[in-house]
């Protein structure tokens, strides 16, 4: 497959394919292949925030006073969260140099640009936490736990296989893995730190989990959005092969956040395993009709925790004002009216 020339004087401006195409190479948004994208950059970009701006010192009292199978989860959830968001800066620089469509590398430059923002906000919760050792201990485990290590080299090897052998075919599995790493392997985790929310406790985290959530959610728009124009611009791979493929490999992706949910949360009050069980399945059914294909599980048309979900900031400044001492945020003036949200 080739990569994206930087300057092609021959080739249109509109891409002709979103991969294996012609692109010249130059960007102009009114002259764009997919004109929703514009959108959605525009989002992405209201959407900015930073660790920073989040007050931490309740949070940092509060650690301490958590029960010890709280503080265990917290520390290895976000252990896992690291490992996910530091993959997927990578994956998406990966996938940038492919793109053969000027406005597909913007939005991924944006993306990656996120990626990393979620990254240094695991640092900065844990900075506020926890000493600098054990921080860095809480930066090793995904390199021994067994039950982390399975669940991370399932994604890491479909990425790399696309590193490797670049081509429509391990692309169209690449975007099967970033469907399951943005948009059902987080979920867990999110019930998690929202648990602790409904409780008033670890408020700035969750804060900071809440706008991971919101940004999450509309990667995974533009990463299902490319997906259903890979089938469109390469119809040799929607075959029955590849549809069971994307099936198999979500149904397993399904049993490995159970399992995650089982390993990490079995004994956190307030979380039902056969609740969050089923709520697993019904994200992964959301995932795929956004694929454009039919449900996989029966039974689980209902969201039975509708509290997993971004807070909106209107929600953030009206009610939490003693947690985040009134500060209204500047930059995003796109809330859950945006129509991303609720995909
Ligand atoms: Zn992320
Ligand atoms: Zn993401």
């Amino acid at each position: 497959m080739r990569q994206q020339a930087i300057f092609n004087t021959n080739a249109p401006n509109k891409s002709t394919r979103i991969i294996d195409g012609e692109c010249s190479g130059i960007l102009n948004w009114n002259d764009i292949r997919m004109p929703h994208m514009y959108k959605l950059y525009k989002v992405l970009l209201l959407n900015h925030w930073i660790a920073d701006e989040i007050p931490m010192a309740k949070d940092a009292q509060q650690f301490a006073r958590l029960d010890p199978e709280e503080q265990r989860t917290f520390k290895i959830n976000i252990g896992l969260l690291a490992v996910l968001d530091s993959m997927q800066t990578m994956f998406v620089g990966d996938v940038k140099r492919y793109f053969t469509d000027s406005s597909l590398e913007a939005i991924a430059a944006i993306i990656g640009q996120q990626e990393v923002v979620h990254n240094q906000s695991y640092s900065y919760v844990l900075s506020s936490i926890v000493s600098d050792k054990e921080q860095r201990e809480i930066f090793e485990y995904w390199k021994h736990d067994a039950v982390l290590l399975e669940r991370n080299t399932f994604i890491s090897a479909i990425y790399q296989k696309f590193r490797d052998e670049p081509s429509p075919q391990t692309f169209f599995e690449a975007l099967v893995a970033d469907l399951i790493l943005e948009g059902i392997f987080f979920y867990s985790t999110f019930a998690f730190f929202y648990n602790l929310a409904r409780d008033q406790k670890m408020m700035g985290t969750s804060q900071m989990i809440s706008y991971i959530q919101r940004d999450e959610n509309q990667h995974c728009y533009f990463f299902a959005e490319v997906f259903k124009q890979l089938l469109v611009d390469f119809p040799e791979l929607d075959t029955q092969a590849n549809r069971d493929y994307v099936y198999a490999t979500i149904d397993r992706a399904v049993e490995l956040e159970t399992n995650w949910a089982r390993y990490t949360l079995a004994n956190v009050r307030g979380i039902d395993l056969g609740e969050l069980s089923d709520y697993i399945r019904y994200i992964a059914n959301r995932r795929l009709r956004m694929m454009g294909l039919p449900n996989l599980y029966e039974g689980v048309d209902v969201n039975c925790m509708p509290w997993i979900k971004p807070f909106s900031d209107d929600a953030l400044n009206a009610t939490k004002t003693d947690f985040f001492e009134g500060k209204s945020r500047n930059y995003g003036k796109v809330g859950g009216d945006n129509g991303f949200d609720d995909l």
